[in-house]
C-alpha cells in the first residue's frame, strides 16, 4: 500500500467495489487513475451493504484520507440512475437498493455499474491513453461465478434499449445442459462459468471416471491438470474452449468489435485458457474467407483478475459521476 500523501496525489481519491460472486475487490485510485489501496475479501453474500461498507471505511482508516465517492461495480440488472441491483442470480439478490443504501452507510456519493461494464469503461480509457490505432470498441468478456460481457461500442458504452445489452452468459448453448440460477436450461455459464467448471469435474468423478482431479476442485484445478494431461480435465477444457469461442465470435460478428478481453475469475487459468480459443479462433479463420475477413484481426486478451478491471471502471466512474477534473472519460450517463 502506498501512502497517499506522497508527492504527486492528484485529486481527491475514490473508491471502486468489485462485488464479484465468491470475492469483492476495493481500489482507491487517485485523479490518474493510480492505485494508493487495494484489498480483496471473501464475498459475504447475507451482509453485502455492511460488507461493502467496512471495506470502505477500512481504506479510509489505513490511508488517512477522505474518499469522495464510491463506485460499486455488481453483476445482474443494474439500474445506474437508482443504484439498484437486481436479478444477480448469482448473488441471490432479487432487488436491492445498494447504491442509496451505502449512500446512507458511508455519507458519500456512491454509484452502482454492472461489473463487466465497469470494467469495459476502464479498459476503454486504457486504450484511450494508447497509440491513436488502439479500436474504440471493445468486449470485455467476465467469466467468473457467472459470464457476461460490457461492451464498448465507437467509444460509447452499450446498454441497449432493455439494458440486458451483454449478457451473453445466459445465451443458451446446450438446450439439454444444466439448469442455470437464471432458470433457463443450458446457458453459457453452465458450461464456461468458473462454478460450472467444477461442476463437470464433479461430474466426471461421479460417474466413476478416471482422473488426478480430486472432489470439489475448482476451475483453476481442472485448468492445470487439463494442462497436464488429464484426459477428464482437457475434455471439460475443450468444451469449454469451443463455448467461449463461440461466444467469442458471436460478440465479433454481431457487434463488429476487434478487440475482445477476457477476464474475471477464470481468467487466473492464463494460457491454458486463452490459447485453446486463439487456436481455434486460427482454424475458423483458415477454414473459412468469412470468418477470415470478419476475424482476421481480432485480438483476443487476457487480463489478470489481480489488475482488478471492475473495480477500477467502478471508481472511473465515481469519478466521473461527482464530476471530479480528469481525463475524458467514456460512457456513463
Ligand atoms: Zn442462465
Amino acid at each position: 500500500m502506498t501512502a497517499s500523501h506522497e508527492r504527486g496525489l492528484d485529486g481527491p481519491l475514490v473508491a471502486g467495489v468489485d462485488v464479484g460472486g465468491t470475492k469483492t475487490s476495493v481500489v482507491v485510485t487517485d485523479g490518474r487513475d493510480r492505485i494508493l489501496y487495494e484489498q480483496v475479501a471473501p464475498t459475504d453474500q447475507s451482509s453485502l451493504v455492511c460488507q461493502i461498507a467496512g471495506l470502505v471505511d477500512d481504506a479510509r482508516r489505513e490511508l488517512r484520507q477522505d474518499i469522495a465517492a464510491v463506485g460499486v461495480a455488481i453483476p445482474g440488472y443494474v439500474d445506474p440512475d437508482d443504484g439498484s441491483v437486481s436479478m444477480a442470480v448469482n448473488l441471490g439478490i432479487t432487488h436491492l437498493p445498494l447504491g442509496p443504501m451505502l449512500q446512507t452507510e458511508l455519507g458519500i456519493p456512491t454509484f452502482v455499474e454492472h461489473d463487466a461494464r465497469a470494467a469495459a469503461i476502464w479498459l476503454s480509457e486504457q486504450a484511450a491513453d494508447g497509440p491513436a490505432e488502439t479500436p474504440t470498441s471493445v468486449a470485455f468478456l467476465a467469466i467468473g461465478t457467472g459470464i457476461s460481457a460490457g461492451v464498448i461500442l465507437d467509444g460509447e458504452l452499450l446498454r441497449g434499449d432493455n439494458s440486458f445489452a451483454g449478457e451473453i452468459g445466459h445465451v443458451v448453448a446446450d438446450p439439454d445442459g444444466a439448469v442455470c440460477a437464471c432458470g433457463l436450461r443450458g446457458c453459457l455459464e453452465t458450461i464456461a462459468a468458473g462454478p460450472a467448471i467444477a461442476r463437470q469435474a464433479d461430474e466426471a468423478l461421479a460417474a466413476g471416471r478416471s482422473t488426478v482431479l480430486s472432489p470439489h476442485s475448482d476451475a483453476a484445478d481442472v485448468f492445470r491438470a487439463g494442462s497436464a494431461g488429464d484426459a477428464v480435465a482437457v475434455e471439460i477444457t475443450d468444451r469449454v474452449a469451443d463455448h467461449l469461442t463461440r461466444a467469442i465470435r458471436s460478440l465479433v460478428l454481431t457487434l463488429g468489435v476487434k478487440r475482445v478481453v477476457i477476464g474475471g475469475g477464470v481468467a487466473a487459468a492464463g494460457p491454458a485458457l486463452l490459447e485453446p480459443i486463439r487456436s481455434r479462433i486460427a482454424l475458423e479463420r483458415a477454414a473459412s474467407p468469412l470468418a477470415q475477413a470478419a476475424m482476421g484481426d481480432v485480438t483476443v486478451e487476457l487480463l489478470s483478475p489481480t489488475q482488478a478491471p471492475g473495480a477500477r471502471g467502478a471508481a472511473a466512474i465515481a469519478r466521473h459521476r461527482i464530476g471530479l477534473p480528469e481525463r475524458e472519460g467514456v460512457g456513463e450517463r
